[in-house]
């Protein structure tokens, strides 16, 4: 555990130093504020949970929000852009795609391998002034009082401290125990599918496309990555998992061709797979006294909509915002202040509401084989493709820059 150069009381403590944690404390950065991070496992470990193997779509939102935090540069040198979307319904003829050109921008997103993202933004983070980083080490208790909050941290040699903190952010991720010490309850829905990831070698150029395809059995993802490499995430249902994860790497491709088609030509060379269970989950507050979640800790996505850690950094910018706007000086800004913590959750409701259902109905929309659903998301690819405006609709959602956008979404940096 690192010794605090702060002593124990800060401004901001945030359990969790995943993607949303770190991000939340680079971005807080200009805001001369102290932080603490405290996080479980030690950075650079296989077995870090966020900065895996997993390769993440970044919406334009999160791109420019990299930008604005003068992030963006290093990440850009690992970071494939995506030109087109080809989204196709198994057993259908038609497809539906969108393009960059089309939408007027240089690229939809980014695809990120996440540990190297990890890198980048950890290397950064060791080096920011007024920001300690307690790792690895892990928060065990907290209390929530009107003018502070503490909570207890134990390292892995069980040795305890406690910090105070005008604000603790909840960054710990699906599962956080913090939530549950903060007295919020979760709604969880179990999807009973399992995304299966790695990355294959197409035999055709993937050439900067992302394929979104829906089977009865769950989406299917395939996106380019480095060295013309293609990431996929296939959703199969939980009673299936562990037979396709121990298929050996030739099966292992033939089905999943089988799911695909053949419109990048035959796969080969399978990396390295691994698998997460899907939930859908939504915190029933995003406050309490002094505290806050933020990303997966306050709500939690199906990934067949690439959306789940693009909504958590809008809620990060958010909060940077609502902070700078309540900043006057450094000296006089209370982060934990109670109209600003409602005044963050109103803000942040619809935006998380929204996509929770969109990304749930499609799940449903296009997993289902029922025939009244099979007519309507006819009807959808159709209306899709050809009504002016829908396609550049569903591409602004996609690229994250629909709605009340804060500053930094907008890539405007905080001063
Ligand atoms: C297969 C898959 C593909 C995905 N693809 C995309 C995509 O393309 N685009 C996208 O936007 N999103 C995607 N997502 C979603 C994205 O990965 C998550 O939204 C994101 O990881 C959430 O980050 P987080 O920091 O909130 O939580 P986590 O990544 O879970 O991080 C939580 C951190 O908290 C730490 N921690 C836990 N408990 C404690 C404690 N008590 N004290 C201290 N530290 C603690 C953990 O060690 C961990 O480092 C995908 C998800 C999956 C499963």
């Amino acid at each position: 555990m690192t010794t605090s150069a702060h002593g124990n009381d800060y401004d901001i403590v945030i359990a969790g130093g995943g993607m949303i944690g770190t991000s939340l404390a680079l971005a807080l950065a200009p805001l001369g504020l102290r932080v603490a991070v405290v996080e479980a496992v030690a950075q650079r470990a296989v077995e870090q949970p966020s900065f895996d193997d997993r390769s993440t779509a970044l919406s334009r939102s999160t791109q420019r929000m990299f930008e604005a935090m003068g992030l963006w540069e290093e990440i850009a040198a690992a970071a494939t852009p995506i030109r087109s979307i080809h989204v196709s319904d198994q057993g259908r003829f038609g497809f539906s795609h969108i393009d960059a050109e089309e939408q007027g921008v240089e690229a939809l997103g980014y695809v990120v391998i996440n540990r190297v993202l990890g890198n980048v933004l950890q290397a950064r983070l060791l080096g920011l002034d007024g920001v300690d980083v307690l790792c690895p080490a892990r928060i065990v208790d907290i209390d929530l009082a009107p003018e502070r909050a503490s909570a207890v941290v134990e390292d892995n040699d069980d040795k305890c401290q406690t910090l105070t903190c005008r604000l603790l952010v909840a960054a710990d991720g699906a599962n956080s125990a913090v939530r549950d010490m903060m007295g919020i309850s979760a709604q969880k829905t179990q999807y009973g599918q399992r995304a299966v990831i790695g990355n294959l070698l197409p035999e055709n150029k993937i050439d900067h496309r992302a394929f979104e395809r829906f089977t009865p059995q769950g989406p299917l993802a395939v996106l380019p990555v480095a060295d013309d490499r293609a990431g996929f995430i296939w959703s199969v249902p939980e009673h299936d998992a562990e037979r396709v994860l121990a298929l050996d790497d030739e099966a292992f491709l033939s089905e999943l061709q089988e799911e695909f088609g053949y419109r990048l030509g035959a796969f080969s060379h399978a990396g390295k797979r691994a698998s997460y269970p899907l939930t859908l989950s939504k915190a029933v507050r995003l406050t309490a006294t002094r505290s806050v979640l933020l990303g997966n800790a306050a709500h939690g996505l199906h990934p067949v909509s690439a959306q789940g850690f693009n909504l958590g950094m809008r809620d990060v910018a958010a909060l940077c915002d609502c902070i700078a706007d309540d900043r006057g000086d450094a000296n006089s800004c209370d982060p934990g202040d109670e109209q600003l913590l409602q005044r963050y959750a109103r803000w942040r409701r619809s935006d998380q509401k929204k996509l929770l259902r969109f990304t749930d109905s499609l799940v449903h929309l296009f997993g289902s084989s029922r025939r009244p659903l099979r007519t309507l998301r006819n009807i959808g690819m159709i209306g899709f493709d050809l009504i002016p405006g829908v396609r550049s609709v569903f591409a602004k959602h996609t690229m994250g820059l629909a709605g009340n956008l804060p500053r930094l979404s907008r890539g405007v940096p905080l001063k």
